[in-house]
């Protein structure tokens, strides 16, 4: 059963999102639960959980069904120490926030060394955060996304994100979103059918299946390896439409969110068609 939706809106509050993920015919969805762009909203009130709770009935969607997103701002290797602990409270907040929507995943990128720091601090420092965050949360699997590795972003290597893991105490709180836009100007190829089925396998060596808790399936308008984090539309981009036919018939990726982060929302519909058109 293959579960695809689209990253939609919460404009108008976070009772908003099934119900547009329905509309376009999603059997899964992203979201953010804030402003992504603040470090401070009000907290939830027990009006809008009810009201969520309610549209995710009606939209017939469960919390294994969303993935949602933190926000921009948070960096949780920071290299300095005040700005990342203002980071962990804002990721301690999200978690917190998933937790009282009934949802049981969060999506994050790793963090910046932001070149005043090795990278392997920055991993510890980003495993420290993860840890303190889990601690004071109950329920919630933090879910790290691989990363284009554009400047000086971590997670673009499968290597990186086993570093964090291993350094996490909770290992049945931690997963891994892999971003097939990211996967290829990470410098993974996907293109072609022995390529894709070795960047699988290596990531089952690597990283493993069983913490992969979801996925985003953009293509992507940069060639591999280019490291930088443009998405492109299903079929329009470098990727082309065949990674995703493997993609739909892989029944490792059964059961989890498959979520676009295309550039056209216009297409969403379109796209989850296609898509859902390419099994079997
Ligand atoms: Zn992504
Ligand atoms: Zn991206």
């Amino acid at each position: 059963m293959k579960r695809v939706g689209a990253h939609v809106s919460i404009a108008g509050g976070v009772a908003q999102a099934p119900g547009n993920a329905r509309a376009i015919g999603a059997r899964a969805f992203g979201m953010f639960t804030k402003n992504q762009r603040q470090w401070r909203s009000k907290p939830l009130t027990s009006r809008e959980i009810d009201d969520f709770h309610q549209a995710m009935e009606h939209g017939g969607f469960g919390a294994d069904d969303v993935l949602p997103h933190d926000g921009y701002l948070i960096n949780l290797g920071h290299p300095e120490e005040g700005a990342r602990q203002q980071s962990l409270e804002a990721f301690i907040d999200e978690l917190e926030r998933c937790r009282l929507l009934g949802l049981n995943r969060l999506n994050f990128h790793p963090g910046s060394h932001l070149r005043q720091i090795a990278p392997e601090v920055c991993l510890e420092r980003i495993a420290t955060s993860i840890n303190r965050a889990l601690e004071q949360v109950p329920g919630v699997t933090a879910v790290i996304e691989n990363t284009a590795g554009q400047g000086s972003n971590l997670g673009h290597t499968f290597e990186q994100i086993a570093d964090l893991i291993a350094r996490v105490e909770d290992k049945s709180r931690i997963g891994v979103c892999l971003d097939t836009c990211h996967t290829f100007v990470a410098g993974y190829d996907l293109r072609d059918r022995a390529s894709y089925d070795q960047t699988m396998a290596l990531f089952d060596a690597v990283i493993g299946f069983h913490y992969l808790k979801g996925m985003h399936l953009n293509d992507s308008k940069p060639g591999l390896g280019a490291r930088v984090d443009r998405h492109h539309s299903i079929g329009q981009g470098q990727l082309g439409v065949e990674p995703f036919r493997w993609i739909m018939n892989d029944s490792r990726l059964d059961g989890i969110p498959l979520i676009l982060e295309t550039i056209d929302e216009s297409l969403w519909p379109e796209e989850i068609r296609l898509l859902y058109g390419l099994m079997g």
